[in-house]
């Protein structure tokens, strides 16, 4: 039996309709920005593996310092013991965020960074005595899958089944550019000195669609959250390290966010890591004689000491000149080709920060309905030439591992051009009957 018909008779694939998906493709190894097929078939990793991925694959330098660590200790327990690379990733990690930030707590994925996150900001107004229970967060937000998470992410069909069981939050809209004051309007009649916290995904929602909105406005919302005391969590588990152009997107922002969650990137997409880092002022408020004022949260694998070797190493690469030199090489190629798109009938609201360019793919005539079958349309299509590229709905977009090389980047742009042609032909439905 093949690998894909194994697959098929025991196992169960996240974000998939399993009645109706293809068989899932075969991968037998990864290097640089490629994937490889069973067959030898080699597909261009346009979207770092969902966004995890800074290097490329199986790196050899990530994969020598994991080894090495897996040979001395490949676990421990994390409450009552420590070890070195947990202990200098911490060292490394902080004077590199916001100022502010002063402490670090472990987990495993970016999930559960935010539920630690959320924890913190909900026993922060516990323990100091000031019981808060309001969060803001954004329409159309996503800050991961379990129920915390999906509870400040923004409602749709994906947590339909589960819209009993999350609790409330007051969404503000996006602040995308034209609608600042209308977005302002509603944040005053939201913050008041009842907010827990003020959750976003700075600069750039992900799984919402690649949506972009300003530092400027950002700012604001976030003074404005501050001034009512609210915690400000900033979710940079897709921002973080480098994607945006900055290492992380609170270095555009002048207001530093209290509390920030961080994973994907964190070891250069090698292994499962979550981190929640926080003020001085918001760990205080569990420094007591008391146990009650405990974070009781934790996690088996808190601080795998192999997926903070992993990070180690990532972020040695990470800091490099060169890794910095491409993250601008990339932003400045993308640049290049958004002026492209931009002329293109089929594309709107071409967007980009950093190593992330995003556009809209719009079919004329076509119902909005239709749009979920452009997604798979322009899936297919893509990696039928060798681009994994992953539309979210009608939006297409770039985010790729900062190793992609120029001649990459263009085979990627030239496919996408060809989707796009193929899309402005008078009639798609000449295309599909194909
Ligand atoms: C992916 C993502 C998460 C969830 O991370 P997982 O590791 O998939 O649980 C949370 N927040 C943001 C902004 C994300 O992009």
């Amino acid at each position: 039996m093949t690998l894909p018909n194994r697959d098929a008779a025991v196992i169960w694939h996240p974000f998939t309709q399993m009645h109706t998906a293809p068989l899932p493709i075969p991968i037998s190894r990864g290097e640089g920005s490629l994937l490889f097929d069973v067959n030898g078939r080699s597909y261009l990793d346009m979207i770092s593996s969902w966004w995890v991925n800074l290097h490329g694959h199986a790196h050899p330098y990530i994969a020598e310092r994991v080894s090495q660590q897996l040979r001395i200790l490949e676990h421990v327990i994390f409450a009552g013991f420590t070890h070195e690379p947990a202990v200098e990733l911490a060292e490394r990690l902080l004077p590199i965020l916001p100022a502010n930030q002063r402490r670090v707590f472990y987990s495993d994925n970016g999930s559960t960074a935010v539920e630690v996150a959320l924890k913190m900001a909900f026993q922060y107004w516990h323990n100091i005595g000031q019981p808060r229970r309001r969060v803001i967060a954004l329409e159309g937000a996503y800050h991961g899958d379990t129920f915390g998470a999906m509870s400040v992410g923004g409602r749709s069909a994906f947590s339909a089944p589960f819209a009993p069981f999350l609790f409330d939050v007051d969404y503000l809209p996006v602040p995308v550019p034209g609608q600042e004051s209308t977005v302002l309007a509603l944040a005053e009649t939201l913050f008041a000195d009842d907010v827990a916290a003020f959750i976003v995904e700075p600069l750039v929602q992900g799984a919402g669609g690649m949506v972009m909105y300003a530092p400027e406005i950002l700012n604001t919302l976030m003074e404005m959250a501050r001034k009512q005391g609210a915690l400000l969590i900033a979710d940079e588990v897709m921002t973080g390290f480098g994607r945006t152009g900055k290492l992380f997107a609170s270095h555009y922002l002048t207001i530093q966010p209290d509390l920030m969650c961080l994973s994907k990137g964190l070891t250069g997409g090698t292994m499962a890591l979550g981190v929640t880092t926080c003020t001085e002022t918001v760990y205080d408020a569990f420094l007591s004689d008391s146990a009650y004022k405990t974070l009781f949260h934790g996690h088996s694998f808190t601080a795998n000491p192999l997926a903070c070797a992993a990070s180690l190493a990532s972020l040695d690469l990470l800091l490099s000149a060169e890794t910095q030199a491409s993250i601008q090489r990339i932003a400045a190629r993308h640049e290049l080709f958004a002026d492209t798109l931009k002329k293109c009938q089929a594309v709107e609201n071409v967007r980009q920060l950093g190593t992330i360019l995003a556009f809209d793919l719009k079919v004329a005539g076509e119902s909005s309905s239709y749009f979920s079958s452009i997604r798979d349309l322009a899936y297919n299509y893509l990696l039928d030439r060798g681009v994994l590229m992953r539309p979210l709905g009608n939006v297409l977009y770039f985010l790729p591992p900062y190793c992609t090389t120029d001649e990459q980047l263009e085979e990627a742009y030239e496919t996408v051009l060809g989707l796009v042609h193929k899309l402005t032909l008078p009639l798609l439905s000449s295309y599909i009957a194909e």
